[in-house]
């Protein structure tokens, strides 16, 4: 693909011209420097303020003031039924039933009740496999859900690492990993796209390998959802789990997004911690013992909705329904294509540094994560200090994430000016 591409400006231009989602970058607030917009590479980690989100979360802020308790019931959206405007919008970035998710809490939070449900150790089947180096707070929770239930982590936790001298994992590894532990394991749980490494795992294949083992297969999708189209019914995990302030542009600490399989809709059995927003939606305010679940992902819920968050990823999901994940995604492979390009070219010039994404388009979503060697940390602060937001993560890697919705062509040119 690289190939096609030339080192010109107006080869930049002429991209920008011929993309079809160029118009949306004017939906969203860039932050300036010295009088110019960034060049925004930062999208995984925190996406950029979609215009229309301020008057949404206005929009509430009117509707509390008007009615006050009565804001619940009354109005186009009434609080009462909140999170269900969100469900349609959901289900489609993330190729699932609507009844299969459901927009609640934040992901730490989330990933705990899901496993709560699907990590239920039982005499020999206790392991949790999962891939070396996940994200902080994930392996925080496995650490302590194993701890809860009496296990020890470096006994309970089989962690699949890259072969040595490797930096990425081969799935072939993966699966051969879930095949050995088979008959040990309670659950499997990977990312989507590795944070780190920018890798996107085959999720079908390991959750087919989880389930043939006897395993439930459950995922972190913060890094893929919004950034990668998706089929979670058919790739058929028994959960998954992800957020809406990367990808998906919906705010900082914005609310997280839950997918249970249909096959777990109407399990009243299946263990759970509840609350007054789970329980059946008629006899809800009856106040009465007895919690009986909502079917489907919104019987895992616990809490009213966190409105003015809500409504804020709501006004961001309307974006997805109008550029669709779909064509998201044919830019983006262009768009991460043409920054492998730009790196590429700026490294044949001298400028020390491996990327560790895999190659392969269907390995990856949008992020490149650059290996960098001594020079790194400086030449990081020197792309900070001429308006280049990226970030740094310890030991020594530089992530890109070229943003279709927002990100252009010549953004791309510019930061391989500035390399
Ligand atoms: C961003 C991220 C988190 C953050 O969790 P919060 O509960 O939203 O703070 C957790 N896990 C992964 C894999 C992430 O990428």
């Amino acid at each position: 693909m690289t190939s096609h591409f030339e080192p010109s400006f107006d080869f930049a231009q002429k991209l920008d011209q011929e993309d079809p989602l160029r118009s949306f970058r004017e939906k969203f607030v860039f932050p300036q420097h010295h009088g110019e917009p960034v060049l925004y590479f930062c999208g995984n980690s925190l996406g950029l303020q979609p215009i229309a989100v301020r008057d949404a979360v206005n929009a509430e802020l009117d509707h509390w003031g008007e009615h006050a308790v009565e804001g619940h019931f009354r109005g186009e959206k009434p609080w009462m039924y909140y999170h269900k405007f969100l469900t349609e919008a959901t289900a489609r970035l993330v190729g699932a039933l609507p009844h299969e998710v459901v927009v609640m809490n934040t992901l730490s939070v989330n990933l705990h009740l899901m496993m709560v449900s699907f990590y239920r150790p039982s005499g020999k089947r206790y392991k949790i496999i999962m891939e070396a180096g996940a994200f902080p707070s994930d392996q925080y929770a496995v650490e302590s859900q194993v701890r809860f239930h009496g296990f020890e982590p470096a006994d309970a936790i089989v962690e699949v690492a890259p072969r040595e001298g490797e930096e990425t994992l081969r799935t072939a590894d993966i699966l051969e990993t879930i095949s050995r532990h088979g008959n040990e394991t309670a659950l499997v749980l990977f990312s989507g796209v590795q944070y780190y490494t920018g890798q996107f795992f085959d999720l079908k294949a390991i959750t087919e390998a989880a389930h043939r083992a006897g395993a439930y297969a459950g995922f972190d999708l913060a890094h893929t959802a919004g950034n990668l189209p998706l089929e979670l019914h058919e790739w058929g995990p028994d959960f998954a789990v992800w957020c809406s302030y990367k990808y998906l542009n919906s705010g900082p600490g914005g609310p997280s997004g839950v997918f249970v399989h249909e096959r777990h809709a109407n399990s009243p059995e299946l263990p759970r911690f509840a609350g007054w927003w789970g329980h059946d939606e008629d006899s809800r305010f009856r106040m009465e013992k007895g919690f009986r679940p909502m079917h489907g992902a919104a019987g895992w819920q616990l809490s009213n909705a966190q409105i003015l968050s809500f409504a804020a990823h709501l006004a961001s999901l309307n974006l997805f329904d109008e550029a669709g994940m779909n064509r998201l995604r044919v830019k983006s492979l262009l768009l991460t294509a043409y920054l492998e390009y730009t790196l590429t070219s700026a490294r044949d010039r001298g400028l020390d540094f491996r990327i560790i994404t895999p190659n392969e388009s269907n390995s990856r979503g949008c992020q490149l994560s650059l290996l960098t060697g001594p020079e790194g940390r400086a030449l990081f602060d020197r792309l900070t200090g001429q308006g280049v937001v990226t970030d740094w993560r310890e030991p020594n890697v530089i992530r890109f994430a070229p943003v279709p919705f927002y990100n252009s062509f010549t953004d791309i040119w510019k930061l391989g000016k500035l390399l």
